[in-house]
C-alpha cells in the first residue's frame, strides 16, 4: 500500500435525520409517515470530506438493518478499520472492510459512498465518470403511488403528468385483497390510459396462487410490470411466475448483491433486476449486478431505498455509467421528503433527473438543515425553519 504522501482518512462521523414525507405513504408491510437517513461523513487528511448515505425503509420491516444499526455498524466496527488509511485506495479499504464486517450491506453501501465522493473531490470527476464514464445525463423517473386511495392516487398522477414530473407510475399493492388491489390498479390504468406506464409493487405479500390470479388480472388490465410479487427466498416461485406471464416480472427484495443475481439468472427467475446500490452492498457490488444482468439477458430498472438527496446522487452517478437502463428509475426520494437537506436541490424536469455533474457526488449538504433534522439535537435549536420543498 502507498505511504508517504497519501490522503489519509482522518475522522468518519455518523448521524440520523428523521424528516416527515409529503404525505403517508403504504406499503404491503409498513406505512411511512417519516424517513430516517443516516448521514456520514469521512474527513480526509488533505480537507476534502466525503459524505454518505444509509437509509432503509419502516426500521426493520423492509430489511435486516435498521438506521440504528447502520450507525452503530460505522461507529464501532468501520470507521476504526479506516481511520490512517489511505482515503483514494477505495476498493482495496472496502474489501477490508468486507474481511472484518459480514453482511451489512447498507452500511458499506454508505460507507463506499462517503470514500467514492470523497475521491471525487479530490479528482475534480463526477463520479460516474470513474464507474467507467456517463452514459447518460438525465435518468426518466418513476413516481410511487401509495396514498391508498384510488382517487386520491389518480389526481396525483394526473398532477405528475401536467407537470412533466413523473409518466411511470408504480403502485404499492399487497396490503389488501388481491382481487381489491387488482380493481384499484386497473381503475388508475384505465384513467391514465396510453399516457403513463403502470407497474405495481407487491413488496413479497402474495403467495404463488394468489400471485397467479393476481397478475392475470394485472396483465390484463395493461400493467407493465411487476415487481417482487412473492417472498424473496421463494426463487422458484419467481421463475414460475416469470415463464408463466408475458408482463415483465422483477426482482427486488430477492436481489441481495451479485451472489443472489448469479442464482436468479441462472433460474431464470426475473425478467428484469431492481438494481439498488444499499441492497449491493454499494456502488461497485451494484455494477457487478448489472455485469450479470447484462450477461444474463436480464433488464435494468434503478430502484431506491427512499434515500434523501446523499443516496439518490450516489445511485444517479451509478445509473449515469450503466451501459443499459431498460426501465428507467424511481430515483424519486427526494421528492417524497417535506423537507431539503441538499443546499441545492436534485433537479426533476421533463419527466427525469439531472444527474449532478459536479465533482463527488456532485451535491452539498445544507448543514444548518441537517442539525435541525438530527434525532439528537439540542432542545434549544427546535424553532421552525421556513418550510422548503423539494423540487418542482
Ligand atoms: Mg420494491
Amino acid at each position: 500500500m502507498q505511504t508517504g504522501g497519501a490522503t489519509r482518512i482522518e475522522r468518519i462521523e455518523t448521524l440520523i435525520l428523521d424528516i416527515p414525507t409529503i404525505r403517508a405513504h403504504h406499503l404491503s408491510m409498513h406505512t411511512m409517515r417519516s424517513q430516517t437517513l443516516v448521514i456520514l461523513q469521512v474527513f480526509c487528511s488533505d480537507g476534502t470530506v466525503g459524505t454518505g448515505e444509509g437509509t432503509t425503509i419502516g426500521g426493520l420491516s423492509y430489511g435486516e438493518e435498521s438506521p440504528e444499526g447502520i450507525k452503530l455498524t460505522i461507529d464501532a466496527y468501520i470507521a476504526p478499520l479506516l481511520i490512517g488509511a489511505d482515503a483514494s485506495r477505495v476498493s482495496a479499504l472496502m474489501a477490508g472492510v468486507r474481511r472484518q464486517v459480514k453482511g451489512n450491506r447498507f452500511a458499506c453501501c454508505a460507507v463506499e459512498t462517503a470514500l467514492l465522493d470523497a475521491l471525487g473531490r479530490r479528482l475534480g470527476l463526477p463520479v460516474s465518470e470513474f464507474l467507467g464514464g456517463r452514459r447518460r445525463d438525465t435518468l426518466e423517473v418513476a413516481w410511487t403511488l401509495a396514498s391508498g386511495d384510488t382517487a386520491k392516487d389518480i389526481e396525483e398522477a394526473e398532477a405528475m403528468l401536467a407537470a412533466r414530473r413523473h409518466r411511470i407510475f408504480k403502485l404499492k399493492i399487497g396490503k389488501r385483497d388481491v382481487m381489491a388491489d387488482v380493481k384499484h390498479v386497473a381503475a388508475i390504468k384505465a384513467a391514465l390510459g396510453e399516457r403513463a406506464s403502470v407497474r405495481v409493487d407487491v413488496n413479497m405479500a402474495w403467495s404463488e396462487h394468489q400471485a397467479r390470479r393476481g397478475i392475470a388480472a394485472l396483465e390484463a388490465a395493461g400493467v407493465d410490470l411487476v415487481e417482487q410479487p412473492v417472498s424473496r427466498e421463494q426463487r422458484d416461485a419467481l421463475a414460475r411466475l416469470t415463464r408463466r406471464f408475458d408482463v415483465a416480472i422483477m426482482a427486488d427484495e430477492a436481489l441481495q448483491g451479485p451472489y443472489e443475481a448469479m442464482e436468479l439468472a441462472k433460474a431464470r427467475a426475473a425478467g428484469v433486476f431492481a438494481l439498488k446500490i444499499a441492497q449491493s452492498g454499494g456502488l461497485f457490488d451494484a455494477q457487478r449486478v448489472a455485469v450479470i444482468a447484462d450477461a444474463a439477458g436480464i433488464e435494468l430498472y434503478g430502484g431506491t431505498m427512499l434515500e434523501g438527496g446523499i443516496g439518490t446522487a450516489a445511485a444517479a452517478q451509478l445509473c449515469a455509467a450503466l451501459p443499459a437502463l431498460a426501465w428507467g428509475t424511481e430515483l424519486f426520494g427526494p421528492l417524497l421528503l417535506s423537507e431539503e437537506i441538499l443546499a441545492t436541490p436534485l433537479a426533476y424536469a421533463d419527466f427525469a433527473l439531472a444527474v449532478p455533474a459536479a465533482p463527488g457526488l456532485g451535491v452539498e449538504l445544507d448543514m444548518d438543515r441537517v442539525d435541525f433534522y438530527r434525532r439528537d439535537r439540542p432542545k434549544s435549536r427546535l424553532a421552525p425553519l421556513a418550510r422548503q420543498t423539494a423540487g418542482a
